[in-house]
């Protein structure tokens, strides 16, 4: 499992964050966690105020079932994974706080760290 060079990682000390299930690199924090009620095209989806080691890719306008979004397609910098999506721009007065914020579908993420106490 070789880890890039320019990865980026959380603070070491104890903090439930969520990894890449493909290839570990870190990607949240739980703290950055906003909302678990999300659905991805492969199941449940967490959104998130920030997020490392992820590329986005163009933002296009999709139809989702809350309104018209402009989203990018994020993936994982180290194995290319696509994971998820950025909303780029909400159209809907009810849906700008996703504004700027992260999805990542669960079945790309593993929980690590201190998850049990
Ligand atoms: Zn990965």
């Amino acid at each position: 499992m070789g880890r890039a060079k320019f990865q980026e990682f959380l603070p070491e000390n104890c903090h439930r964050r969520y990894s890449c299930v493909h290839c570990r690199a870190h990607l949240a924090n739980h703290d950055e966690l906003i909302s678990k009620s999300f659905q991805g095209s492969q199941g449940k989806a967490y959104l998130f105020n920030k997020v490392v080691n992820v590329k986005c890719g163009k933002a296009e306008e999709r139809y989702l079932l809350t309104g018209l979004h402009a989203v990018a397609d994020i993936h994982c910098n180290s194995c290319k994974t696509t994971l998820g999506w950025k909303y780029e721009h909400a159209f809907e007065a009810s849906q700008k706080y996703k504004e700027g914020k992260f999805i990542i579908e669960l079945a790309h993420m593993v929980k690590e760290n201190c998850w049990d106490s």
